[in-house]
């Protein structure tokens, strides 16, 4: 799928990031819960090589549970890596993360040696929400430093642990075919930058695959054979119920993608993870044989 980024923003903020990252100690990855792999940034673990790494899973409360574990797991077996799964708005999501952040760093700490922390995360991961609950709730003062982009902050979370947000975007270079249809799913890539019907249909696809009962809870079929329905005819069916017609009792596809696409993103279909640690292996395997 042709998904339109711009180099431009990214040649940015890879140099602000590989700028700070001389004088961090650790990072934090936001990554987006229902969708591990694909909202993680290959470039940022290049970036940060040696540094201990903290993987935050944003939005839990809408991702698969079952699902979740299996890529905690997944994290937590690497080497200099931890993973939590959050919803960022949640009362005690600051003390979790500057709990894990501290035992992962045990030798930082005191105001001589305070822990500096990066957080990273693709758009629309929740990163401003998470950031925001941590200000109002510390009421933490927020600066610009000389010399470093205007646009990046540094929050005094104590005074011997500080957070920096990075400043722009650094999108990963889609690798896995899947993974580009997933981030556009979530909402992280903008509207302009993707076709929502291709998105949707690949979508539709997955969840008739893995998540059926929950498709056909959500959009009640009036007929038994839907579990042998493919994703246009889902399509279509979600169109009918919505009413996204044209005139002549046509389909308007593109209204039905933006129906299916808008109930995937509240959650409304139910709890989903689009992938799993093995279907990623999976692609990417298929990916690099290309
Ligand atoms: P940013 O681009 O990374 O700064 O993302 P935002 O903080 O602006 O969040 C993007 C959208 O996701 C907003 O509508 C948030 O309300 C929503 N959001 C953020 N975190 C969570 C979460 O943990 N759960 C749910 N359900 N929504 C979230």
């Amino acid at each position: 799928m042709a998904i339109q980024w711009f180099p431009g923003h990214m040649n940015k903020a890879k140099k602000a990031i590989a700028d700070r990252i001389k004088s961090i100690d650790m990072v934090i990855e936001m990554l987006d819960a229902r969708l591990p792999a694909s909202s993680e940034n290959p470039l940022l673990a290049q970036l940060s090589r040696g540094k201990p790494k903290l993987k935050i899973l944003n939005k839990q409360d809408l991702a698969d549970p079952e699902r979740t574990a299996l890529w905690l797991n997944e994290f937590n077996s690497r080497e200099h890596t931890q993973a939590l799964a959050l919803d960022a708005s949640e009362a005690n999501a600051t003390t979790k993360i500057t709990r894990a952040c501290r035992q992962m760093m045990p030798q930082r700490g005191g105001l001589d040696k305070p822990l500096r922390v990066l957080i990273c995360g693709i758009p629309n991961v929740g990163k401003s929400t998470l950031i925001n609950g941590m200000i109002g709730k510390k009421s933490a003062k927020t600066g610009n430093e000389p010399g470093i982009t205007k646009a990046e902050q540094r929050l005094f979370l104590a005074d011997d642990f500080w957070l920096y947000d990075t400043p722009g975007m650094l999108w990963p270079k889609i690798i896995v075919e899947q993974g580009g249809y997933n981030l556009a799913a979530s909402g992280a890539v903008g509207r302009n930058a993707l076709d929502e019907e291709e998105v949707a249909l690949v979508l539709l696809d997955y969840l008739r695959r893995h998540y059926l009962p929950l498709l056909q809870e959500r959009y009640q079929p009036d007929r038994d054979p839907s579990s042998h329905w493919d994703d246009v005819a889902w399509l279509e069916w979600v169109a009918q119920k919505r009413g996204a017609l044209l005139g002549g009792g046509r389909v308007n596809y593109q209204k039905a993608a933006e129906a299916v696409l808008g109930d995937f993103r509240g959650g409304h279909i139910g709890r989903i993870t689009l992938e799993t640690p093995n279907q990623w292996a999976g692609w990417l395997k298929t990916a690099r044989q290309k």
